[in-house]
């Protein structure tokens, strides 16, 4: 039977896919297809990335706007984490958490299964498969499972999990235990995916390139490697597909700049009444919702953004039209029923860092010198995927642009299942055996400026388009 098994290395960038600190995957990548022109979905961050990466939806589809965001018609008040407690509160209020239809739900109605385990955050697993109760499959996390019974059968099966620990490697060596001894033996899922929360934890905690960092990195790499060995011990690797991808890259903050407390002490009011600004911080981007048709309040608020020093771009939802200087959220895949009036992405630029890593950006929270994501930063816009297996070419390198997005319609034609012909994200055929491996695709600059008399904002955002399916390339202030 044929199957698909996806691997996550959270916050992987590809100058870290190398045979000093990765040889399983580099060895891996040079057998299979390197996808080199690979995009994260903005804002950059994961739960973004992994709500993308099962429905095949830009955020402005699947509707989970940030890894903070506010969630209108839950609570039209404030924002809140997007975590696991917080997520199922939402889906008991008969809000549905996702607005797109996920890999699980697919699957399911095809009779199939859908099998997730991660040690990262509890919302990012959660949002791997919501509806897992009702629909099927199961989703496997340190803190909880669904369906939740799952969680207690496999501690008295495998014992409790372990410690969080820097690097994070005892919870994902039980992880990876329980995909082998379980999960794929014995459920032979249809997808079965692993996400390992390194390099992103150790990055966070102490900078890319850090010496945490590599020992994270080459750790999880042998975690990878140890599945790849059951595989091929088993006699499965015959069948099975392999993608592997990360949700997003990395930049070393440069600075800080709390936009929530700094649009306050700028005067706006926060929350949800007459006037009133939410902001939901998300690293490298934040989120601003004003009140429905409040377009007085959001227009002053952009033109005070524009002349912050570490505004990058600002892009505007249809609801909040004709603002000057932005750029519509539609050309970033943001605008949905859930898009905030505003989205910011923190300014940016190329420098490295002391370890030799390029990217610098300011952040909402964090520590100058440690990593950070969440920007339309290009470092963190370019992320990995690579393939191997039976239905993908050998020892390719594609340069065709490709997205987070794109994995769940590739992984349902791969299979033979429909499902995935309405969803943003495409097949990327040019990667199965016997198809062509060239493809057409566009590159477009898109600009707004807005005269502020002191000052000039001008910002640029940098799209590739193949056929209908658009990526985020990068995007800045300028000048
Ligand atoms: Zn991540």
């Amino acid at each position: 039977m044929s199957s698909v098994l996806v691997f996550i290395f959270d916050g992987l960038q590809p100058a870290q896919v190398n045979p000093r600190l990765m040889p399983n995957l580099a060895a891996f990548a040079s057998e299979g297809v390197t996808f080199t022109n690979h995009h994260s979905v903005f804002p950059s961050v994961t739960r973004v990335n992994a709500s993308s990466m099962v429905t095949g939806m830009a955020s402005g589809g699947h509707g989970l706007s940030g890894n903070r965001l506010m969630i209108r018609e839950f609570d039209s008040d404030k924002a809140m984490p997007a975590m696991e407690p917080e997520l199922a509160q939402v889906a008991r209020s008969g809000v549905p958490v996702l607005l797109a239809p996920t890999l699980g739900q697919i699957l399911a109605e095809h009779g199939k299964e859908y099998v997730a385990i991660g040690v990262g955050t509890s919302g990012n697993m959660y949002l791997h498969n919501p509806t897992a109760e009702d629909s099927g499959g199961a989703t496997i996390h340190p803190t909880f499972a669904l369906p939740a019974d799952l969680h207690e059968s496999l501690i008295d099966r495998f014992g409790p999990w372990p410690e969080e620990t820097k690097p994070n490697t005892m919870r994902m060596a039980h992880a990876t235990r329980i995909m082998t001894e379980y999960v794929l033996p014995e459920r032979e899922p249809a997808v079965a995916l692993i996400w390992s929360s390194e390099p992103d934890k150790s990055q966070h905690a102490a900078g890319v390139g850090s010496h945490l960092s590599d020992t994270s990195i080459r750790e999880a790499d042998g975690q990878f490697g140890d599945i790849l060995q059951w595989l091929n011990e088993s006699g499965r690797a015959e069948d099975t597909d392999i993608i592997v991808a990360s949700d997003h890259g990395y930049s070393t903050i440069s600075e800080i700049a709390g936009v929530e407390a700094l649009v306050h002490e700028a005067g706006f009011a926060l929350g949800g009444d007459e006037g009133g600004v939410v902001v939901a911080q998300n690293g490298g981007a934040a989120l601003f919702y004003t009140q429905p048709g409040d377009l007085d309040t959001t227009k002053r608020l952009a033109a005070w953004l524009m002349s912050q020093p570490w505004c990058g771009t600002i892009t505007a939802s249809d609801a909040v039209p004709g603002i000057p200087g932005t750029l519509p959220a539609s050309l970033v895949g943001n605008e949905g029923p859930r898009v905030p009036e505003l989205t910011m992405s923190f300014k940016w630029d190329s420098l490295t860092n002391e370890a030799g890593y390029a990217g610098t950006a300011y952040s909402t929270y964090g520590e100058p010198g440690t990593g950070q994501h969440g920007s339309m930063s290009k470092h963190e816009m370019n992320n990995i995927l690579f393939a191997r297996g039976p239905r993908f070419k050998s020892n390719v390198k594609l340069d065709a642009p490709s997205g987070n997005y794109d994995v769940t319609p590739t992984i349902l034609r791969i299979l033979g299942l429909s499902g995935g012909e309405g969803m943003y994200g495409r097949v990327l055929e040019e990667a199965l055996e016997g198809a062509p491996s060239e493809v057409a695709w566009t590159v477009e600059i898109h600009e707004a400026e807005y005269d502020m008399g002191v000052k000039t904002y001008k910002q640029q955002i940098k799209i590739s388009t193949v056929g209908t399916t658009s990526y985020v390339d990068e995007g800045n202030s300028v000048g």
